[in-house]
């Protein structure tokens, strides 16, 4: 198959297309680099079956695929918030035009969207029935709502025009690849740890997430673009941890005596997020393989040898 990955050259996206490679796909990556970076797809920019679309998905683009991976968007609050208008735009304007496009030329569409549509959830752990808390005019609006509209243009486009979408709610994930200036958690207390710095507690450390591997979370992507259920379906690891349990997991992998400073808790952080992922159990047969530990320990790895180069 012809295969379109959107925001390929970040860190799902280029564990994604190394998949969609190995099994024989033709695949067109398609980035304007913001987060994205080429080094996480070197390895195929020689292969005849792989091409590289440097192209900002706030502008429309015709191409002819028959499936759309959209990821577009950065993930990282420090950079989906460092032009939030921006970050709008690519949620909204960037999901119309490649649901334009997969509409278009009757491609399969999967929307990358996110657990931070149930915000800061009163509910736990979450479902996809929950509708969520969201603070419209906060500092995270920016993302959250953004990839709340590019929800219902997705299944606006399915009800109108029939298009096949594909809606998979990713809860964190980490895992090698991720920039070490991407500011979310698991690589900032990993680059902290390897530098002998302090690692950066924000509050009280007492909030929670749950953390999945990202070969777990691609092998779910792929199940759920190939498998009929539309969705939104949660994909993460039900494995919930402190940030504190998380800060001590890092220094006891790297370095006991790192010590940890506490910083200010950014506004709207949400206070616990765990994934039901019930549907994607019974429907995609899906559910994560690696633990907490030994995907610290792979992701570790992968940072100590770039910090070697
Ligand atoms: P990432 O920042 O590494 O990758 C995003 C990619 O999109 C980058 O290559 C970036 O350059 C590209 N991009 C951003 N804006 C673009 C634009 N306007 N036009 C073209 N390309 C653009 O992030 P990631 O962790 O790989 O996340 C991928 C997708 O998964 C995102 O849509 C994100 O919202 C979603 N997601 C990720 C997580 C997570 O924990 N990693 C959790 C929930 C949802
Ligand atoms: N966090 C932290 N130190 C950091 C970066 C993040 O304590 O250096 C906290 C952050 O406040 C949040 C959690 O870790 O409670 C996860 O943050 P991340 O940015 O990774 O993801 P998100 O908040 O989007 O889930």
């Amino acid at each position: 198959m012809r295969i379109l990955v959107t925001g390929g050259a970040g860190f799902i996206g280029s564990h994604l297309i190394d998949r969609l490679m190995a099994q024989g796909h033709e695949v067109l990556c398609l980035d304007n680099f913001y987060t994205g970076t080429k080094r996480n797809i070197i390895q195929w920019l020689d292969n005849p079956n792989f091409e590289l679309i440097r192209h900002d998905v706030t502008e429309p683009i015709r191409l002819e695929v028959d499936q759309v991976y959209h990821l577009a968007c950065p993930a990282s609050p420090v950079h989906y918030q460092f032009n939030p208008v921006k970050t709008i735009k690519t949620n909204v304007m960037g999901t119309l035009y490649m649901l334009g496009l997969a509409k278009r030329v009757g491609a399969r569409f999967l929307l990358a969207s996110t657990s931070e549509v149930y915000g800061d959830p009163d509910v736990h752990p979450q479902p996809e029935s929950y509708r969520g808390n969201v603070n419209t005019i906060g500092p995270r609006a920016c993302y959250d709502e953004g990839k709340r509209v590019a929800e219902t243009l997705a299944f606006e486009y399915y009800r109108e025009h029939k298009v096949d979408i594909r809606v998979a709610r990713i809860f964190n994930t980490y895992g090698p690849r991720m920039l070490e200036n991407d500011g979310r958690v698991v690589s900032n207390f990993i680059v902290q740890a390897l530098q002998g710095k302090p690692l950066t507690v924000f509050g009280d450390g007492s909030q929670t997430r749950s953390f999945c591997y990202v070969s777990d979370l691609v092998e779910g992507l792929m199940r759920l673009m190939n498998g009929d259920y539309i969705g939104p379906v949660n994909l993460g690891n039900p494995g919930e941890y402190t940030i504190l349990q998380l800060a001590e997991k890092i220094q006891t992998a790297i370095n006991p005596d790192a010590e940890l400073i506490y910083q200010p808790l950014p506004e709207d952080d949400p206070k616990q997020r765990q994934p039901d992922i019930t549907l994607a159990k019974n429907y995609l047969n899906w559910q994560p393989t690696i633990p907490l530990d030994q995907g610290l320990a792979m992701t570790i790895e992968d940072f100590k040898s770039r910090h070697q180069e």
